[in-house]
């Protein structure tokens, strides 16, 4: 048979047909009217695919620069900061906190675990600056509770900044984030906004951009003030991405197309969606005998599975290339070998999702021999699955019937 390449990788992720023509279409000067336009918009539709009256930035780098950015606006030298950290991409917050010569605390927690939120507000000290922590901890597939450390941080009157990389947790959980008072949460291009690496986004209140005001640490190209002055004009400091930024103009209009033409409504459908493929998966995995790796609060961005006892989970991710052209990861660091992850954030829909499940079952029954499974056992659980969410999935084709325009047709128009 021929094989049609797929990638389930938690970024970059697949590419949305729509979006790759606004980029390919996307030849226009930045210092033009015609650019700033396009700029002005897509900062205003982020503003809500985030969920925030804050401002949002956009820079021309992978989702770690705005992380860097993060940390050099707002901290000084010999600043004491709060780092919550479960997994490799924790373990980048401590890593750039340090190189910024910050007094680095850290609560961690086991790979494949949530943090403990009374070891937090232990570690929470009078003089903390910052806290940060990831929504959903890409690596080992956790969820953490962004909610529960907000709510710690108010109860406590600190002063501490809160800063969340949602670089997978946007588009795939839920954030109040001026509800919540979080100061700056993390996006990346790559993830659940369907386009390529290359664009870091990120919300800023405006207590953390008083604060940038008498931080210390050195900063040149990620200079967050002087990014908001030129964004409230429609420009940026620099040559932006200007395909990227074209790119994702058309994504956030067809997740708003999801929603009716209500970008918050759209990204609540796609949080439902991530949300639905995850279920299905999960369901998949268990009837194969296989374990979850982080079960206690599995995200919906991806779900990582432990490979059987005396597997190498890199001959999971193997087969699964070779025999289907589906693109799963391995695990990261420490984690390599031991675990595979498949991704649900973004463009993937049931199709996508039933023929990894598909796939996955054939991989367990003639490679791995897992024994006592046949076919049908994890396509039937995760059939059962979509089938007892069916309801929401009709209200949203109802939904979507309803609105003028098609998503394709919404672009076509532009
Ligand atoms: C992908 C990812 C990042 C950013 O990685 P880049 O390669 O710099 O885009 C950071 N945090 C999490 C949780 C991620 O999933």
């Amino acid at each position: 048979m021929i094989r049609k390449t797929r990638l389930f990788t938690p970024g970059p992720t697949p590419l949305l047909p729509a979006a790759q023509f606004a980029m390919a279409a996307a030849d226009i000067h930045h210092r033009t009217a015609e650019f700033k336009a396009l700029y002005s918009k897509v900062l205003a539709q982020l503003k809500e695919f985030v969920g925030t009256k804050n401002d949002v930035l956009l820079m021309a780098a992978s989702g770690t620069g705005a992380m860097e950015a993060s940390v050099s606006n707002l901290t000084s030298p010999g600043d004491r900061v709060l780092v919550l950290s479960a997994g490799k991409f924790g373990e980048r917050w401590t890593s750039l906190a340090k190189a910024f010569g910050c007094e680095v605390d850290v609560v961690s927690a086991p790979y494949g675990k949530t943090f403990d939120l009374e070891e937090v507000r232990a570690a929470l000290k009078p003089d903390t600056r910052a806290v940060y922590m990831q929504a959903t901890e890409t690596s080992t597939a956790i969820r953490h509770s962004v909610r529960g450390v907000a709510d710690l941080l108010k109860a406590a009157d600190s002063d501490a900044l809160l800063v969340v990389d949602g670089i997978t947790g946007l588009g795939t959980t839920h954030l109040d984030v001026d509800g919540w008072g979080i100061d700056v949460v993390v996006g990346g291009s790559q993830k659940a906004v369907m386009i390529p690496p290359g664009l870091a986004y990120l919300s800023v209140s405006e207590r953390a951009f008083t604060r940038m005001g008498t931080t210390k640490n050195p900063r040149y190209y990620f200079d967050l003030l002087k990014e908001r002055k030129n964004a409230l004009k429609g420009d940026s400091s620099y040559t932006p991405s200007v395909a990227l930024i074209a790119g994702l103009g058309a994504a956030l209009d067809y997740i708003a197309a999801q929603g009716g033409g209500n970008l918050a409504e759209g990204r609540n459908k796609l949080i439902e969606n991530a949300e639905t493929c995850a279920a299905m998966t999960r369901a998949g995995v268990e009837a194969l005998g296989l374990k979850l790796f982080a079960p206690d609060a599995p995200a919906a961005a991806a779900t990582a599975v432990i490979a059987p006892e005396g597997v190498d989970s890199g001959v999971v991710v193997k087969e699964l290339k070779a025999r289907f052209a589906a693109i799963i990861t391995n695990g990261q660091g420490e984690m390599q070998g031991k675990i595979f992850r498949i991704a649900h954030l973004g463009y993937f829909d049931y199709m996508d999702t039933i023929a990894l499940v598909g796939a996955l079952e054939l991989v367990a029954i003639d490679t791995l021999k897992l024994p006592g499974v046949r076919l049908g056992d994890a396509l039937t659980a995760a059939q059962k699955v979509f089938a007892s969410r069916r309801p929401d999935e009709a209200a949203q084709q109802l939904a979507e019937s309803q609105s003028s325009l098609a998503p394709m047709e919404v672009t076509a128009a532009r």
